[in-house]
């Protein structure tokens, strides 16, 4: 499957007599490492868990997937992973992902493609491609994803695994290695809906080092969830199916699963309505101005001196010569295709055309959200418009890549959370099926609340 690119167990000892030294010089805060125990213990105390590359942990590499960041070591843990540990969560290792979470594949990864493991010619969904897959092939009970435009729950989607993408700012983005910070959030991968609620109220809330972090009071999302469970009652919630997420362009399986969903929603008291959120067509075409723009920007910092990788171009040469090869050698071809797309969107003459009428359409789905969120409680489509496909079919054709997050991407240009389950395989191929789920800012609980009513 590799959907790990570092295991845990292979240098454990070492690195914690590191970590020790460092903490007995006082170089290091208990704090910042995570070793701070004490309070009362998280359910989740003493279960492994898998974490996307993307995210900083003081004792493993962390590369994006990215050859840049080969054997990067970071010097602090991410806010989320600390919290992990203090927690007494056991990381298992770092997972396999699309080069700075640019794809849908994870076959944009400098080390290789992860494989689904209900079939292993296929893809396992981009980009925490290997976060899902650990947990679909029950190498990880628990994992953490990232996800800027879909990358939590359309690999979910794709493996049969649960999925959530929380409200932005909901989870701190602090060490998380940024793609696009006003899309970026954190969040939990599992089997059940209950695992991803416990998982979310250990790594949730407010943390000083990420600017955009809420400062909310969150309600236990554990506790919404077994709430959930135990009512199996959806009397009282109004449902909006999107109508621009589904119909031609969906795989005939997806829809019908989809549609066998939705029935079980009415048969549980809810009522369903149909919703329009006609700004959302172009919803594609703005993430991909927005997106590449931020990311060039965050990208930027690789610039051989601070981190990882440093290329001398043959017979020396000036600094710009050393990062300029650093660049070429370190990045694959999607990341060069972002920066030079973010690059061009954000150049002066073209900022207005592209990323300013990008930020427009941003706003028009927002409003969309907001309209139809003074009807329904919460939205429903499709996770994604296909089951997994096969490894190699769409690399070479980056729009029919980029054509596949259409469902996820409203949700990151929003800010609203958003929940895949799995439900059921597709007749035709025989591969799992997700329903995304989304509600308004700050109703993450809305979310554990349904999806564990339905489970
Ligand atoms: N597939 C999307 C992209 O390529 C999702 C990225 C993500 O959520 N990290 O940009």
């Amino acid at each position: 499957v590799h959907a790990f690119l570092h295991v845990a167990a292979d240098q454990a000892r070492a690195t914690a007599r590191a970590i020790d030294a460092r903490r007995a010089s006082g170089d290091l805060s208990a704090d910042e490492t995570g070793a701070a125990r004490g309070g009362s213990a998280s359910e989740l105390a003493g279960v492994p868990i898998a974490i996307k590359d993307v995210l900083c942990t003081i004792d493993m590499p962390s590369t994006a997937g990215s050859k840049i960041l080969e054997g990067w070591v970071p010097p602090y843990d991410a806010t989320v992973v600390a919290k992990l540990r203090r927690a007494g969560l056991i990381p298992l290792g770092k997972t396999n992902m699309d080069e700075f979470a640019m794809g849908s594949s994870t076959e944009h990864s400098a080390y290789g493609p992860t494989h689904n493991p209900w079939d292993l010619d296929r893809i396992p969904g981009g980009s925490g491609g290997g976060s899902a897959a650990a947990v679909a092939a029950f190498e990880a009970p628990l994992a953490l994803g990232s996800d800027t435009g879909g990358s939590i729950r359309q690999p979910a989607a794709v493996t049969g695994s649960v999925g959530v993408k929380p409200t932005y700012g909901g989870v701190s983005r602090y060490g998380a290695i940024a793609l696009a910070s006003s899309l970026d959030q954190v969040g939990p991968v599992s089997r059940t809906v209950l695992d991803a609620a416990l998982l979310h109220d250990v790594i949730g809330g407010h943390d000083a080092r990420d600017s955009t972090s809420l400062r909310d009071e969150w309600p236990s999302f554990a506790a919404a969830a077994r709430e959930g469970a135990a009512t199996r009652s959806l009397k009282g919630l109004k449902v909006g199916i999107v109508k621009e997420l589904q119909g031609d362009g969906f795989q005939k399986g997806v829809t019908q699963r989809f549609e066998e969903a939705v029935a079980l929603l009415t048969a549980a008291g809810a009522e369903v309505i149909e919703v329009s959120t006609p700004s959302f067509e172009y919803a594609i075409s703005a993430y991909y101005l927005i997106l590449p723009a931020e990311a060039s920007s965050n990208l930027a910092k690789f610039d051989s001196v601070r981190f990882g990788l440093r290329v001398n171009p043959p017979g020396g040469g000036t600094v710009e010569d050393v990062m300029s090869a650093t660049r070429e050698a370190g990045f694959g071809p999607e990341v060069k295709r972002r920066i030079i797309l973010g690059t061009y969107a954000l150049s002066a003459g073209y900022y207005d055309a592209y990323y300013g009428s990008a930020q427009k359409v941003r706003t028009l789905i927002q409003r969309d959200f907001a309209r139809v969120f003074a009807d329904v409680d919460v939205l429903v489509s499709p996770s994604a418009p296909t089951t997994a496909f096969k490894l190699g079919e769409k690399l070479d054709d980056p729009l029919a890549m980029y054509l596949n997050d259409l469902t996820t991407i409203p949700a990151n240009l929003a800010g609203v959370p958003g929940i895949s389950l799995p439900v059921g395989l597709a007749p035709e191929d025989g591969l799992p099926v997700g329903i995304q789920f989304m509600a308004p800012a700050r109703e993450d609980a809305r979310l554990y609340k349904l999806g564990a009513t339905l489970e």
